[in-house]
């Protein structure tokens, strides 16, 4: 499976915004963002006119990095929110926002959205009762998502949760957390969602 591996902070410098690829770091004063705030490269300070094109582009690429998702994967979400009834771009943002990977984050028993693909892939988590180990696994309401008995113990996982102790979970999950299990209430509408994108202009991208 491809993903991206070279340094993060370059991603949030290039959109100019914090994405928080790196949990804690992010709220430090060692944050790239922060210390460097232009693009990367050697004409990062030089860059000003953006044109429309770069303009729609930089929202879809802002999305994607935000939520670690490689191009083929982020268009194949587009042509599915495409078919749906409503507004394209916010059924974009729902079905993304759906990933398992990202509703482990949400929860707090990750730090990143990168840590909690990872947890993914350990099998730490059950859907309905079944240990699902597929990041891209989209959940859906009624769904029972909680972490795996024998995965309370993974100190990774909890001092994430101790540290996220006072973060609310979003009102489309609803969270147990004595029994560290959540279940699915809704599909996240786009108030739900925090992020700091223009989806309409992903939309008018792709619609070219
Ligand atoms: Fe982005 Fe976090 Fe790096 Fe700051 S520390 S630039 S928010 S990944």
């Amino acid at each position: 499976m491809a993903r991206y591996t070279d340094a993060v902070c370059r991603l949030c410098r290039r959109e100019n915004q914090k994405l928080f690829l790196k949990g804690d770091r992010c709220y430090t004063d060692k944050c790239g963002v922060e210390r460097r705030a232009y693009p990367p490269g050697m004409h990062g300070q030089g860059r000003t006119k953006v044109s429309e094109y770069g303009t729609q582009l930089r929202e879809k690429q802002k999305a994607k990095r935000y939520y670690g998702i490689l191009e083929s994967q982020f268009r194949g979400y587009f042509e599915i929110a495409a078919r749906r009834a409503g507004k394209t771009g916010e059924n974009l943002l729902s079905i993304i926002e759906t990933r398992l990977d990202n509703t482990i984050y949400r929860l707090g028993f990750a730090m990143s959205r990168a840590e909690a693909r990872q947890l993914v892939l350990h099998g730490h988590f059950t859907v309905n009762g079944r240990r699902v180990n597929i990041p891209s696994f989209l959940v859906k309401p009624g769904m029972l998502i909680a972490l795996a008995d024998k995965s309370r113990s993974v100190s990774k996982i909890k001092s994430s949760i101790e540290a996220n102790a006072s973060r609310k979970a979003p009102k489309w999950l609803d969270y147990d957390a004595n029994k560290q299990s959540a279940t699915v209430l809704a599909a996240p509408a786009r108030d739900d969602i925090d992020l700091p994108v223009e989806e309409q202009l992903i939309v008018e991208l792709y619609s070219k």
